[in-house]
Order: structure tokens, then sequence, then C-alpha cells
């Protein structure tokens, strides 16, 4: 039997007239099948978390109890992780690894951290005094957030920011994406476990064209905070003007690796395959573009090559499979189309570029890792985002060149630089338009550390304590004590 989920609205799971098949990438068969939200669900979505924000508990609750749920949630994550990580990996068609060992632990601690540490984050810094005045600042819960996750983490990144929308105090509508809605759908049913007071975090999975304007203009959401593509970024932005609303926006990237002839190649080789390669290559911080100093180019290339035709493209359940399949065949068909358009632009395929022919992988959405060479920089490829295993490869002569390459991009999400010589890294580092620099290493997200790109990769922070504040108003409160309690304003028209 297929199993079904429902929404989940004010505590209870909801049944819709509309339902819809949820497919397993890498067999392209039926796995579940969901409620679809409506208009109608959205509009009790929106009573549920404003009447939970404006009577409930949630946001009264003293911070050592709302502390206490949070843990719960991150426990009832890890009670069920090995489930989570089969449902996960059948739904976004990750390899079995990378969920048992990043997804899921991971979503856990999002909310271990958070509850770990908020309650010191609060601590306001004590303002300038003035002597006839005492001021206090004071942070406060912004009422009903929305929360809007993409495919990619569906389950990780729905962590991030629900533990520092509740940690907060705020309530919550989280919409995951309608291709992978599962393991978020679950998390439900361990909130409903925890005893979360009803209404303070509502789930409906639903298509964002025909529910995503509804939802981001309404007067009764305070906050939007979304990942997800540039495209529709752009369009939630205006969604939220006309209400006017606080935004966070992680957007997508074309991050750069600059590679200096000083590196161990063996690592600088086998980190880079990682920073492209992992998750099919559907990451916002990709490592894309690769640049590697002239001199090494060549036995760079040579060895990149060699390794990525060794990378053990597989069916995502198998634990020894390294590169799974895309999310579905209109992401497939949309690599497939960047790559025919960098060929017609100059570009050289060297390894890659098509469909695996092993026929057991024959119904799923499988591509090969893709090299590219000889992408001139005013390619459409070497600027835009693929989202798919595609990487270019390019030289340069300096580090000038390098930092000017690694910016000739509207995006400003993250980049790595490779190099034996610390303080050049570390100079360059400033020298690159990205929000994360990795030197020396890749993909490390730590709960303690804010991540959020610039220019057109969004604004906002997502995790640390900066990441956390996000979610609340910043409130003065000033108060007279002036001689005799007469304030200056007393004074103005002289009466
Ligand atoms: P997407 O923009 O297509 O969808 C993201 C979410 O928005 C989904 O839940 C979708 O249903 C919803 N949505 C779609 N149309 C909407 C609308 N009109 N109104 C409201 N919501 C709407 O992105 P995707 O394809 O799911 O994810 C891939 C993108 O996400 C890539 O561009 C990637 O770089 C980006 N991403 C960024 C980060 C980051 O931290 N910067 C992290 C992960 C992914």
């Amino acid at each position: 039997m297929i199993p079904k989920y429902t929404l989940f609205i004010n505590g209870k799971f909801v049944e819709t007239s509309e339902i819809q098949n949820i497919l397993n990438p890498s067999t392209g068969k039926v796995i579940a099948q969901t409620a679809v939200a409506s208009l109608k669900e959205v509009e009790l979505a929106l009573v549920s978390a404003r009447e939970a924000f404006d009577q409930g508990a949630w946001p009264r609750l003293s911070l050592e109890e709302r502390k206490n749920f949070m843990l719960k949630l991150g426990q009832g994550i890890l009670d069920q992780a090995e489930e989570l990580a089969q449902l996960e990996m059948q739904n976004t068609g990750k390899p079995l690894k990378e969920t048992t060992f990043m997804d899921i632990p991971s979503s856990a601690k999002s909310f271990e951290y958070l509850a770990n540490n908020f309650i010191n984050f609060l601590d306001p810094r004590q303002p300038l005094m003035d002597p006839d005045v005492q001021a206090e600042l004071i942070y406060q819960p912004l009422g009903v957030v929305v929360l809007i996750i993409p495919w990619n983490y569906p389950l990780l990144i729905a962590c991030w920011k629900l533990a520092a929308a509740l940690a907060a105090g705020n309530t919550v509508i989280l919409k995951p994406s309608s291709l992978t809605p599962l393991t978020v759908l679950e998390l439900a049913k361990i909130i409903q476990k925890s005893g979360l007071p009803a209404g303070v975090v509502n789930v409906i999975n639903g298509s964002g064209p025909k529910i995503g304007e509804t939802l981001c203009s309404d007067k009764r959401v305070d906050m939007i905070s979304f990942t997800g593509s540039n495209e529709v970024g752009k369009q939630i932005l205006q969604y939220s003007a006309k209400n006017v609303k606080k935004l966070i926006m992680e957007l997508g990237g074309k991050s750069a690796s600059l590679i200096f002839d000083d590196v161990d190649l063996e690592v600088a080789v086998n980190s880079a395959l990682t920073s492209i390669f992992l998750n099919q290559g559907q990451m916002c911080t990709a490592m894309s573009r690769i640049f590697v100093q002239a001199n090494i180019y060549d036995k760079f290339l040579k060895s990149f090559v060699e390794k990525a035709q060794r990378i053990k493209i597989g069916l995502a359940d198998n634990f020894e499979t390294q590169m799974g399949p895309l999310i579905s065949d209109a992401q497939r068909k949309k690599v497939l189309a960047y790559i025919e358009k960098a060929k017609a632009e100059g570009a050289k395929v060297i390894c890659g570029g098509k469909i695996p022919e092993n026929v057991e992988l024959k119904n799923g959405y499988f591509f090969e890792p893709t090299v590219l060479v000889g992408v001139n920089p005013r390619a459409h490829i070497f600027k835009e985002e693929v989202f798919g295993p595609v990487v270019l490869i390019h030289k340069f002569s300096d580090a000038d060149e390098a930092v000017a390459l690694a910016n000739n991009t509207d995006f400003a999400l993250a980049a790595c630089i490779w190099s034996k010589d610390l303080a050049r890294a570390q100079e360059l580092a400033k020298k690159i338009n990205a929000g994360t620099v990795w030197i020396n290493t890749y993909g490390m997200f730590y709960n303690a550390l804010p991540y959020g790109g610039f220019k057109q990769s969004g604004f906002g922070k997502e995790l640390g304590r900066e990441g956390f504040l996000e979610y609340l108003g910043l409130k003065n409160i000033i108060r007279d004590q002036s001689v005799e309690d007469k304030p200056l304003v007393n004074y103005w028209y002289g009466f």
C-alpha cells in the first residue's frame, strides 16, 4: 500500500480534495501520495498561526519551557533517524550515505544547538545611557512566519528555519517543495507528538505558483524566510511588497574554487570533486566553476576527469552509490539544455554530458558528472546556476585574475581557496564577493556560524546568533528619569 500524507493545520492532520503522487527519482515510481493545499487550506493555516500567536501559549511560555520543546523536537528526529534517512533518500534521490550522515543528524542538531544557546543570544547589549532617560533593548518574536523550502535539502533547511523561528517565539506556516514534502510531513507527526501547542507549526504542502501569492502577501504574515531559486525569490519580493514584510532570501549561486599551484594536488582534486558533485551538484554552494593556476592546470584537469569518471552512479538506496539521480526529469532537461547552450557558445565537453547507459538506471533521472572546458567568461554557463553535476574548469595566471574571474557573476554566495600560503588565502578571501569563503576545505556548515549570500544570492542570514536574531524584532523602551519627572518634551511650547 502506498503511504498517504495529509497537511498539518492547527494541531490536526487535514485531508484535502486534491492529492498528488510523490515520485522516487531513482526509479520514477510513486512512493507516496500527499494532500495538496488549495487557498482554502492556506486560509485555515493563516487563521491557525495567527490565533496561536495572538492568543496562544507559545509566545508566552517561559524561555526554559520553549527550550524543552526544542530539545524534544531534536530528539524526536534522532529517534526516527533511520526511517527519516530512508524517506529522504527515496524522495530526493540523494545517496543513502548522505541522508544518513548529513541531512538527518544535522536536522536534529539545528534544534539542539538553538535550544542550548538561544537564551544567551537574547541577552541585549546595554545601550548608551543618557542621564535623563533609561533605555532598554528587548527582542520580541515577530508573529507569524512563513517558511518556504526548496527540494535539495528538504528536512535540513526546514529545520534550520523552524528551529530559529520557534526559538524566537513565533508561530509558523511551513511550505515544503511539492516535489519533496515527505520528511517535513513526518516532522509534523513528531511535532504533534511533542505536545507543541496547536497552531504553532502548520505544514501546508502545495504548489508555489498556486498558493504562493496569497501566502506571501497576506497581512497576517509578518515575515517570510525563503530558500530557493532567484526567479521565485524575485516573485516573493513582489508579493511581500503589498503589505511589507520582513524577509530572508537565500537564493542561488555560481560559486568558484580557486586552486593555486602550491596545493597538494590530490587533496585539491578530491575536494573539488566533492564540492561540485555531492548531491548531484544540486547544492546552492556547488563550486560549479573551478579556476586552476596555469602551471598545474593540465595535471589537475587530467586527474579530475579521470576521477569524475570513476564516481559510482547508482540507485540512491545502495550505500555504495556516490551519485544518485537528479530530482526530476524536468531538472535533467534543464541541465541538458544548459550543456547544449554552452556547446553552442564554444564550450567543450570533456567528460559526461549525457544520461548513463546502465539499464538498471533507465527509469530514473540520472546524469553523468560533466566537465566543460574552453568556456568563454561571457557565456551563459559561466554566470548562471545550472543546479546539476556540471562544472567548468578554467585557467588563471595570478591571484588578481583569479579573483576577477570568481567575482564575474551576479551571485555572491560562496567560494573556496586552495593554497598552502595561508596569508595570501586570507587576503584573497576578503576580496572575493561571497557570504562564505572556505580556505582549504569545502561545505562545512556550523550551527554557530551565520550563513547567507550577497547580491543576487539574496540577503539575511541563516544559522548562528545572527541567523536566530533575524526572526525577532528589536524594540527599545525609553523611560524618563529626569529630575522632578519633567522630561525635555514638557518645555517645548513653553507652557
Ligand atoms: P524554487 O524556487 O523553484 O522553489 C523553492 C520553493 O518555492 C518551493 O517550495 C516552491 O514550491 C516554492 N515556490 C515556487 N513558486 C512559488 C511562488 N510563486 N510563490 C511562493 N513559493 C513558490 O527552488 P527549488 O528548485 O526548489 O530549489 C533550487 C534553488 O534553491 C536553487 O536555485 C538553489 O541555489 C536554491 N537554494 C539556495 C540555498 C541557499 O541557502 N542560498 C539553499 C538551497 C537551495
